[in-house]
C-alpha cells in the first residue's frame, strides 16, 4: 500500500476537521490538525475568503514544515447584503457560540417571506506545498438553500440546523455526515481541489 501522504489542515474547528478526515482520508492523506504543530489560527485580516484561507494555510505550512490545506469558509445570506460572510463564525461576537449566531441570525431575519430567506455557504480551499510555494492550488465551492425560522435536526456544527436544502428536502443537520459531504460546499470545494491535484 502506498504512504499515506501526510497533509496540515489549517484549523481549530473540531466540526471542519471530521469533515476533511471523513473526506481525504480515502483518498489516502494523513489529515493531521494544525494543533499537532502548536499552529494557532493567525487573525484572519483578508476581506475575502481566499485572503483568508491562504492566510491560515500559509501559517500552517510554515509551522508544520510541509503542505498545508487552508480553509475559510461562511454562510453568505441574501437579504443581508451578504452577511455574515466571512464573519460567519464571530457574527454573534468575538467568542459566539454556533448558538448565539443562529440567535442573531434568526433575529435578523425575522418575518421575512420563505422567498427572501435565500443564502449559501461558500468555502475557499487553499493547498500550498510549503509556506513559500507561489503557486498555490486554490478550489471554491457553494451550497445553496434557504434560512429557516427555527432550528432542525442535531448533525452537522455552525448555521447546519437553520440551513435548509429543498433538493435534499433536509437541513444541513439533519443529513447524515456522508450525504452533507457530498453536496456541501466543502465537499465540492474539495472535488475540484483534487482535481487540481490529479492534473498538476
Ligand atoms: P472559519 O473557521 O473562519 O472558516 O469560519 C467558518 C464559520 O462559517 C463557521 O464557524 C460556521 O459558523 C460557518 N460555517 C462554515 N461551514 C459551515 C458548515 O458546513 N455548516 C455550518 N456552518 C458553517
Amino acid at each position: 500500500m502506498m504512504a499515506r501522504r501526510p497533509l496540515v489542515i489549517a484549523s481549530g474547528n473540531a466540526g471542519k476537521l471530521a469533515e476533511f478526515d471523513q473526506m481525504l482520508g480515502p483518498l489516502n492523506f494523513e489529515v493531521r490538525p494544525q494543533s499537532d504543530f502548536g499552529v494557532e489560527t493567525p487573525p484572519e485580516t483578508g476581506l475575502t475568503f481566499v485572503e483568508n484561507a491562504l492566510i491560515k494555510a500559509r501559517a500552517a505550512a510554515e509551522a508544520a514544515g510541509g503542505p498545508a490545506l487552508g480553509d475559510d469558509s461562511g454562510l453568505v445570506v441574501e437579504a443581508l447584503d451578504g452577511r455574515p460572510g466571512i464573519y460567519s463564525s464571530r457574527f454573534a461576537g468575538e467568542n459566539a457560540s454556533d448558538d448565539d449566531n443562529i440567535d442573531k441570525l434568526l433575529d435578523e431575519l425575522r418575518d421575512l417571506p420563505e422567498e427572501r430567506r435565500g443564502a449559501y455557504f461558500f468555502c475557499c480551499l487553499v493547498l500550498l506545498q510549503h509556506a513559500e510555494d507561489p503557486a498555490p492550488l486554490i478550489a471554491t465551492g457553494r451550497w445553496h438553500g434557504r434560512i429557516l425560522e427555527a432550528r432542525r435536526g442535531t448533525g452537522g456544527f455552525g448555521y447546519d440546523p437553520v440551513f435548509h436544502d429543498r433538493r435534499m428536502g433536509a437541513t444541513a443537520a439533519e443529513l447524515p455526515a456522508g450525504e452533507k459531504n457530498r453536496v456541501s460546499h466543502r465537499g465540492r470545494a474539495l472535488d475540484q481541489l483534487i482535481r487540481l491535484i490529479d492534473e498538476r
